[in-house]
């Protein structure tokens, strides 16, 4: 086995650790790979040990991978922040968008999401935490955007998203981390509550998957769990 195959199988065996401990079903999970900075041929062994989602953050690096690995049919979801001149090629590429945090981006995806394409699916992303230099609409927008965004064209509104900074204790399964994921779920109920119909939780990374899984996350993103500490640049 690669390491990444190996490292791919532990992620899971968390996975599903954390949901036994909560008593969910580990098929309600689904892991997102992420992968920027990484090189296509990282993402080839990922898909060749199964992975078939994977998460990218920059438009133009991005697309240099969906084109080289097409023939594999993976599943490519936008995770990064959402400028709008970079709109057109997401509508046109992915199949998920996690980063939706204004109308002005999901008006665009949906004006320039190709008629022959299946709905773009699209989360909102919600600032849990509060803090001023994160992107995410505060939880008390987040009703009106997520209106806003289940009425427009060839976009599905599937959930919300978010990444809360981290806990100040490296445990993977801390109090502090559950309690925002938390919150992001209790959002999420309420939203449904008042009419929107919504299935996706998008949060918990590496450092805190277990807290994420115990708290209802449907999709949990992970990269350097998987493919190992990126290189800053
Ligand atoms: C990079 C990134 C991740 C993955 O983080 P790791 O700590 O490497 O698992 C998840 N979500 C988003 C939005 C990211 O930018």
């Amino acid at each position: 086995m690669t390491s990444i195959a190996a490292n791919m199988q532990a992620v899971i065996d968390r996975i599903s650790r954390a949901c036994a401990a909560a008593g969910r079903d580990p098929g309600a999970v689904a892991l997102l790979a992420v992968t920027k900075t990484w090189p296509v041929a990282a993402l080839r062994e990922a898909a060749a040990a199964g992975q078939c989602a994977f998460g990218e953050n920059y438009v133009q690096e991005a697309l240099a991978k969906i084109d080289a690995l097409r023939p594999l049919g993976l599943a490519w979801h936008f995770i990064g922040p959402l400028q709008a001149n970079k709109t057109r090629a997401v509508a046109e590429n992915f199949a998920w968008v996690h980063s939706v945090d204004r109308l002005k981006i999901a008006e665009r995806l949906a004006a320039q999401r190709p008629a022959g394409m299946a709905p773009l699916d699209v989360c909102v992303e919600v600032n849990v935490s509060g803090e001023a230099s994160k992107s995410g609409v505060g939880p008390g927008e987040a009703a009106a955007l997520c209106r806003a965004v289940a009425a427009l064209p060839n976009l599905r509104l599937r959930g919300l998203m978010a990444i809360p900074e981290p806990a100040p204790d490296a445990d993977p399964k801390s109090a502090v981390a559950r309690r925002r994921f938390a919150q992001l779920r209790e959002l999420r109920d309420e939203l449904n509550g008042g009419g929107l119909d919504m299935d996706t939780l998008s949060m918990g990374m590496s450092h805190d998957l277990e807290a994420a899984v115990m708290e209802g996350a449907t999709i949990v993103r992970v990269g350097t769990a998987i493919f190992g500490e990126r290189v800053k640049t």
